[in-house]
């Protein structure tokens, strides 16, 4: 495979696997995830922990932002992720899964 970065990429909602395409999804022809028909999200930057939450419909926007500004009120650096769990805004399987994802799509350089 080359040149790997100029390909879209997609996330499925609901298993989280996640997808390369040449083409962006509104000219993909198959929008659904091949294994399980779930929704595919596109991503075209490797997204921080709270938008891929944000976009697996877990977590909404208004929790992200108190979340974030928790976090940097904090003296003492903790992760996003740990607030969130803490806060009771996300469950431990969906922060799992989205930090999964999240891992999926950093590319290794
Ligand atoms: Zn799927």
């Amino acid at each position: 495979m080359e040149s790997e970065e100029m390909a879209y990429r997609y996330i499925c909602k609901q298993c989280g696997s996640v997808w390369y395409s040449a083409s962006s999804l509104d000219t993909l022809y198959k929008k659904n995830c091949e294994k399980c028909g779930g929704e595919l999200i596109e991503f075209t930057t490797t997204p921080k922990l709270g938008e891929i939450l944000v976009a697996l419909g877990v977590l909404n926007t208004a929790r992200l932002q108190i979340s974030l500004n928790l976090q940097k009120s904090l003296k003492k650096k903790i992760q996003i992720g740990k607030i969130l769990l803490r806060l009771g805004f996300v469950g431990r399987e969906d922060l799992l899964k989205a930090l999964e994802i999240q891992r999926k799509l950093s590319f290794q350089s």
